[in-house]
């Protein structure tokens, strides 16, 4: 008999490791766990913070900062100083316009101008 820690349950970095160990896929909770681990760790190791806020709030600082501009301007502006996927901005875009964090302005040429709202 093997005196062994209490097993980790499922949906823990532990549990995921175990059921590599065992030869076996990680269950979904397992994966999440691990991939909430993995990006916990990116942006601590870049000083900063991990999830949600991030690309809202780069994206309401870059418009407070330039005005308001077309997405694609936005997304190019927020690359060249974070690294933040094409498709992450463009989500946090539309999800703040639905929101009414941003407003889009005008549709120039098929490209949405979007700038944050006064309220
Ligand atoms: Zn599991």
């Amino acid at each position: 008999m093997d005196s062994v820690k209490p097993l980790e349950p499922c949906g823990t970095t532990g549990a995921y490791q175990r059921h590599y160990l065992n030869g076996e896929t990680p269950c979904d909770p397992c994966r999440a766990a691990k991939a909430v681990d993995k990006h916990t760790r990116y942006w601590k190791a870049k000083g900063g913070e991990p999830f949600a806020n991030t690309a809202p709030r780069i994206i309401t600082d870059h418009l407070e900062t330039f005005g308001s501009m077309s997405i694609q301007e936005l997304v190019w502006l927020i690359q060249r100083r974070h690294d933040i996927k094409d498709g992450t901005i463009h989500r946090a875009v539309h999800r703040m316009i639905a929101d009414g964090r941003l407003a889009s302005v005008k549709d120039i040429e098929g490209k949405l101008i979007v700038e944050v709202s006064d309220g």
